[in-house]
């Protein structure tokens, strides 16, 4: 088939057509696996060579894909599409190549929505710079109370892919979007989606926050039902307004204060729909208390509102979103409370990986004693610590890029005192720990929200979170 006909945003026939998959991993081995039984021409291109790479490499060669290792760049002759791993940057030369040759390049949730069924189960898709995963299983959380058939996939464990051509069948899948997948995305249209917030992130990627916040408004394009966005956060509106979306799909905004008419929002503790309700103007209708949401910080209580927004886009009684938020529980390393000892309690955020999302939980507590740094990937810290200022008892800083956050309490909050740990070992957040408590009173929280990726000194946020939570317990069993 000519290349023409994989430009459509209809599903078809693959059987002759030579795709290139850009990547093997997580997303590229299965793809290449699907596309080869559908009778597809295939070719798995990658950059690296390793070990593990050569393993898969095998195992695809035994089925008949041909691969290139060590070659991610070359266009392979006779491409008509191009199915890249998400991650893969675009200004790669090889998607210049396809680019030229007129080459269509399709990311793992393009191909997924192509290869879902007729029946297929609708979307209601989450992206956001913070909160995604949170708001998805809180979302796959309510659908379930509602008797719905459903799955918290994309980019959470669960693959796209898995979910549309597995035995399983679905009535609505919560789908967790990030920028690169929607970048991959172009023909996506969701039943209703939601963007929680917009934040510089993963600037290199995008090339500019102008185009990454593009890549985040795509969730929106062809919306049915609901484009769900953050009164707080005017650029999500902004990009509800530049969707082209169907005819009657209606924006929905979400508020921590008390919501106007088409939103959803907060009154005296409860959380309440006055846009999915008889008569919005007069109306409103009770979901669920404050109380109903694990944690009840304020940026999870905006999750929860998302979550609920599309819950009910979706036709959900009220009911279900009270059961659904009561079942939910966080995952690990999201402001999980680890211990309380002597009056002070010990709260992981380890997957605070940005300054926005610590800024979300420094603004949950009050007092801290905030465990910071890291990696800084590009950050600045001014504005975090300015607002944060006010709330902190003490500051421990570790990691790699810490004297950025020295420097921005120095400027901001001069009074507050700081112990600069100068070390980036894995033992350090024992250390980190020990002079965290030093600087606790009574009714404090120390806070582990380090604004900054783990890599200079973790495998990963889990690993560092870890350390914390076993450090803490160290504290609580010396003192037993
Ligand atoms: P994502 O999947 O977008 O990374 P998670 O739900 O895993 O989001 O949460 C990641 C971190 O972001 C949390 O540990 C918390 O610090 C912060 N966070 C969660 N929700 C929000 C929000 N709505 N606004 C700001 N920060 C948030």
């Amino acid at each position: 088939m000519g290349s023409g006909q994989v430009t459509t945003s209809e599903p078809f026939d693959f059987q002759g057509t030579h795709v290139t998959v850009a990547g093997l991993g997580v997303s590229g081995v299965p793809a290449a696996k699907v596309l080869h039984g559908l009778g597809a021409i295939v070719t798995v291109v990658n950059d690296g060579a390793d070990e593990r790479a050569r393993a898969q490499a095998a195992d695809l060669e035994a089925l008949g894909v041909s691969v290139r290792l060590g070659d991610g760049e070359t266009l392979p002759e006779d491409t008509e599409l191009i199915v890249t791993a998400p991650g893969w940057q675009p200004d790669k030369p090889l998607f210049a190549a396809a680019e030229r040759a007129g080459v269509p390049v399709w990311g793992d949730v393009e191909l997924a929505w192509r290869l879902r069924g007729p029946d297929a189960a609708d979307w209601l898709a989450v992206t956001g710079t913070n909160g995604k995963t949170t708001t998805v299983q809180m979302l796959a959380s309510i659908l379930k109370a509602a008797g719905l058939r459903t799955a918290a996939v994309g980019n959470i464990g669960v693959s796209l892919l898995d979910a549309v051509l597995g035995e399983e069948q679905y009535d609505v899948l919560a789908v967790e979007l990030s920028s690169y997948q929607l970048h991959w995305a172009p023909s996506l249209r969701a039943h209703s989606a939601a963007v929680l917030n917009l934040a510089p992130d993963h600037l290199d990627w995008h090339g500019s926050m102008e185009a990454y916040a593009a890549d985040k408004g795509r969730i929106y394009e062809g919306n049915r039902v609901a484009c769900v966005y953050n009164v707080a956060d005017k650029a999500t509106e902004d990009l509800v307004r530049e969707a082209d979306v169907e005819e009657g799909c209606r924006a929905i905004g979400f508020t921590l204060g008390t919501p106007g008419p088409s939103q959803l929002g907060v009154v005296e503790g409860i959380l309440v729909d006055r846009a999915f309700v008889e008569n919005r103007h007069k109306n409103a209708q009770e979901l669920a208390e404050v109380a109903d949401v694990n944690p009840p910080a304020p940026h999870n209580i905006a999750n929860a509102l998302a979550a609920a927004a599309l819950a009910r886009a979706y036709g959900v009684p009220a009911r279900a979103v009270r059961d659904g938020l009561r079942a939910f529980t966080p995952d690990a390393h999201r402001i999980a409370h680890v211990a309380d000892v002597d009056g002070v309690a010990y709260v992981d955020d380890s997957k605070a990986t940005n300054t926005h999302a610590a800024e979300a939980s420094l603004a949950a507590y009050d007092p801290i004693v905030w465990i910071a740094g890291g990696l800084a990937k590009g950050a600045t810290f001014d504005e975090l610590v300015a607002k944060s200022a006010k709330r902190l008892r003490g500051a421990v800083l570790i990691g790699a890029d810490r004297a950025l956050i020295r420097e921005a309490l120095a400027r901001h909050a001069p009074q507050v005192p700081v112990v600069d740990l100068d070390r980036t070992d894995t033992g350090a957040m024992r250390a980190a720990v020990q002079e965290a408590r030093k600087l606790a009173q009574p009714g404090d929280t120390v806070l582990l929200a380090p604004a900054c990726a783990s890599m200079d000194m973790f495998a990963n946020y889990n690993k560092r979170g870890d350390a914390f939570a076993d450090a803490v317990r160290e504290l609580g069993s010396a003192d037993g």
